[in-house]
Order: C-alpha cells, then sequence, then structure tokens
C-alpha cells in the first residue's frame, strides 16, 4: 500500500430551494458527507515486521505445502452482504503508472498503489457492535498484531494497525488489516479453519473509515485475487464478488432536532437518538440518508408528506460539482409543522427516482413515543465447500431502511448448534455470519438462530436447519 494524502472531503453548506424551503425556520446546513474514495496502508515499520516474521517464518516451515485442487477462495471473509451492509470501494490498482489507476474490471474502484480489498462497513456503529472477520482458507497464523487505537479518520503514518497474517497454503498468504483493538482471536503458531474468526472489523493503523484490507499475497508480491476485462486469468474467487455500481440506501434514519456535528468526521461517530414517532406541532427533523454509488450531478429531494398524502415540506440537496461519489451520506435537518397525528411519510427522490419511501408517527402526546422491536427476518444457510469440508453461512434476509420500525440500528445474536449442541454465538452488526469448516463433519444437522435487537428490545427470532452432504 502507497503513502498518500489524508482522504479529501467536502463540505458545503445550505442549499436550500424550492417554495417551501424559503418559508423555513429551525433549519441548519445541509451536511453531504462525500468521499470520493477512502484510503488506507501499512506503517512503513510494521511492513519491515511482518516481512521479516514471513521470512523466519517460511526458514521454519520449508517449502509450502503443495494443494491439489487451484487456490481458491470459497467466500469473502468478513461478515455482512457485499452490496449492503458491507460495500467494497477498493481493490488492487493494477496500472502500474503513477498517479493513474484501475481495478480488475476497468474502472476506478481503487487508487493509486493499492494492493488488496478494501471493504467498508457503514460507521463505528457497527464497529461497536462488531463486525467478524474470517479466515478465508484453512491456515497458520504467522504474525498477529493487537492493542492500538481503532478509531481513526486521518492519515497518518504514524498509526499501527492491528492485523493478522496467515499462511493459506500454496505459497500464499492472506493480510487482514485494521481490526477492531482486543479483537485479535488467533496467535502465531495456530492452526485455523475456514470460517474461523480472527478479529472484528476497526479503523486501526493508517486507515480512515472502518474496514477490513484484505490482501493476497504470493511470496513478497500481492495478487489481485478477481478477474475481469483489465485482469485476465483465472479467478482466484469461487464466486467472484462483483464491483458494485449501482445506487443504493445503506442507512436511514429519523432524529428528533438538529444533531451536533462538531467534527468533519462527525458522520462516523454517529451516536444520534433514533425513532419513527414525533409529537405534534412545530418539530426539527434531521433525515439521515447514506448512499452509495451516487452519480454525478445527481438532483436529490426530500419531502414530507402528511397523512393525506399531501407534501408538507421539500427540500433540495445539490450535488452539482461533477463528481461522481462513491460514498455519500447525507444529514439534512428538516423544520415542519406536524399536525395532524397519523402516518407521515419522508420521501428521497434522486433525479425523479423514489429511492425511499419512509413512514413515521406523528402522535398527540409525548406519552405515547415507543421504542418498538426489530422486525421479524427470513434466514438462508448454506453450505460453502472448501478444501476439508464445509463453512456455513447463515444469511439474513432484510431491507437496511425497514429493518426496525424506529429506523434503530439493529443487532444480531447468532446462534449455531450442530447436532443440538451450541458452538458458536455471536453478537454482530452484520447480516451474515459463518460456521468454521473444523466445528462440522459431513452429515451433520446445522442449526442457525437469529434474534434481532435495536439494544432495548429483541424482536422475533428466526431459525433455520440444513444437513450437510454425506
Ligand atoms: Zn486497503
Amino acid at each position: 500500500m502507497r503513502l498518500s494524502a489524508v482522504l479529501p472531503r467536502l463540505f458545503l453548506t445550505a442549499l436550500l430551494a424550492g417554495s417551501v424551503a424559503a418559508e423555513a425556520s429551525g433549519e441548519g446546513p445541509i451536511l453531504r458527507m462525500l468521499v470520493p474514495r477512502t484510503r488506507d496502508g501499512i506503517a512503513p515499520d510494521q511492513l519491515a515486521h511482518i516481512q521479516a516474521a514471513v521470512k523466519a517464518y517460511e526458514k521454519r516451515r520449508g517449502a509450502p505445502a503443495k494443494d491439489e485442487a487451484p487456490y481458491t477462495y470459497a467466500f469473502f471473509p468478513q461478515a455482512g452482504i457485499l452490496g449492503q451492509d458491507l460495500f467494497l470501494n477498493n481493490f488492487t490498482d493494477l496500472d502500474p503508472k503513477k498517479s493513474t489507476f484501475q481495478d480488475w474490471d476497468c474502472s476506478e474502484y481503487t487508487y493509486d498503489g493499492h494492493t488488496g480489498h478494501d471493504s467498508l462497513i457503514r460507521t463505528f456503529r457497527e464497529q461497536e457492535i462488531g463486525v467478524p472477520v474470517f479466515a478465508a482458507r484453512d491456515g497458520m497464523v504467522v504474525d498477529t498484531h493487537d492493542g492500538e487505537p481503532d478509531m481513526n479518520t486521518v492519515w497518518d503514518e504514524k498509526n499501527k494497525a492491528n492485523y493478522v497474517i496467515i499462511d493459506h497454503g500454496d505459497g500464499y498468504y492472506g493480510w487482514y488489516f485494521h481490526f477492531k483493538a482486543g479483537s485479535v482471536a488467533v496467535s502465531p503458531g495456530q492452526t485455523v479453519t475456514a470460517g474461523t474468526q480472527i478479529g472484528l472489523t476497526g479503523s486501526s493503523g493508517i486507515s480512515n473509515w472502518p474496514h477490513l484490507h484484505f490482501e493476497t499475497r504470493k511470496g513478497d508480491a500481492w495478487v489481485e485475487p478477481s478477474t475481469g476485462p483489465c485482469h485476465p486469468g483465472e479467478s482466484l474467487w469461487d464466486e467472484q464478488p462483483p464491483v458494485d455500481r449501482d445506487l443504493y440506501v445503506d442507512d436511514f434514519s429519523l432524529t428528533p432536532g438538529e444533531i451536533p456535528l462538531p467534527e468533519d468526521d462527525s458522520f462516523l461517530f454517529d451516536d444520534a437518538k433514533r425513532t419513527s414517532t414525533f409529537v405534534q406541532g412545530y418539530q426539527v427533523v434531521t433525515v439521515r440518508v447514506d448512499l452509495r454509488n451516487l452519480p454525478a450531478n445527481s438532483r436529490i429531494s426530500m419531502r414530507v408528506l402528511n397523512p393525506k398524502g399531501q407534501e408538507a415540506r421539500r427540500v433540495f440537496v445539490g450535488v452539482g460539482d461533477g463528481s461522481f461519489y462513491s460514498l455519500a451520506d447525507l444529514i439534512v435537518p428538516i423544520g415542519v409543522y406536524l399536525s395532524p397525528s397519523g402516518t407521515w411519510r419522508a420521501q428521497v427522490t434522486i433525479d425523479d427516482n423514489l429511492l425511499l419511501d419512509a413512514p413515521f408517527q406523528v402522535v398527540a402526546t409525548a406519552r405515547q413515543v415507543k421504542n418498538r422491536p426489530p422486525r421479524k427476518v427470513a434466514l438462508r444457510l448454506s453450505p460453502l465447500p472448501v478444501g476439508g469440508g464445509e463453512v456455513v453461512s447463515c444469511q439474513v434476509q432484510t431491507s437496511l431502511v425497514a429493518e426496525d420500525p424506529d429506523y434503530d440500528t439493529v443487532r444480531y445474536r447468532y446462534e449455531w448448534r450442530v447436532n443440538n449442541r451450541l458452538v458458536r454465538t455471536v453478537t454482530s452488526a452484520a447480516l451474515t455470519d459463518l460456521l468454521a469448516s473444523g466445528l462440522t463433519k459431513p452429515r451433520d444437522k446445522v442449526n442457525c438462530k437469529v434474534t434481532p435487537s435495536d439494544g432495548k428490545a429483541s424482536g422475533p427470532a428466526a431459525s433455520a436447519q440444513i444437513t450437510l452432504a454425506p
């Protein structure tokens, strides 16, 4: 990873238009957090330490064990669903020229000199709850580091990362970076099976967003595991993660009043109260929409509709600087007279397409404001064949907007049973969890039970079962 400048960010002040906006009062600036791309790195002294540790390890080990099957990855080594609660923002930079860059699919989901895959979680909210990182294949742990601060948001070459380095066989290594402090769960000399939790996602080291940097190395060189028009050959993925280029919402919330945003990076440290019940009368409602892949010059409009479907307020947010933004978090306070009581709606439209339509309640008195538990989820259990067995994935199928009726952040309690014996429990902010291949054998009955919670109230538990192949 090449060391580079502090991430560019743009903070622009209020840009209000439309007939109703002019008469609004109590509205602060619209915050538009637009990040062309995130950047990360490895501190030079840590890099030197890892290279020495790998060299010493190889001397002890001798020639790498040769696998019969080709070297592949059966799953992405982090909890979550790519293109939903996980966003692959950077692949490796396959353009050798300085100052230009290109990913394997001939687009710009990378930055100059990047050497791995950066998969971003949404904010430090999810980091706090926990987002597991897993060993991508069976292997031997070569080197680890833990105990470094894990909420970095600015580029600083002195920042040391919490990391895990694993020998995955065939001369390949997995480098896993930026873990949450105190979360590294393996130690050098330990053998791990595919799908073993090795730590939690964080933002330690040279990192400006909570994410996993997953790097594939062969010998001394990094390798791009994905293949495509700008990187021909055999992919190292059983199911290659695509480049997500489509616009989508990865979080939405409503907050009573204005949210104080003292620092440039406040949007990542989101602890604003979330609700979907407001007391009748004049209110400032702060709408937060976290977007991925916002097209250049998007015309964004936010509307508040009363129970009759009539427009009570409309606010325009212009993003007219001609740039495409893979990450855009909008925080918009809207002053609105909320009367009568009933079901209101907040709508977000981008370039005339209705992107989301979120109901909220207006009630007569503060006593009627109640927290509601998360909604019921559906599960999908999938066996993922790996070299020595099967990793099982348990996927929560829900909506990142409607998962909770109050738009609260939801955490999921995963309980795994093999032949009715409890073998793994974890509370995670992610929409998937994995059961390591070492915990099962052929014909085992595997059960995954998931209970969603908003931190105060639990929603209904769901459960799914499969029998592994003979
Ligand atoms: Zn990276």
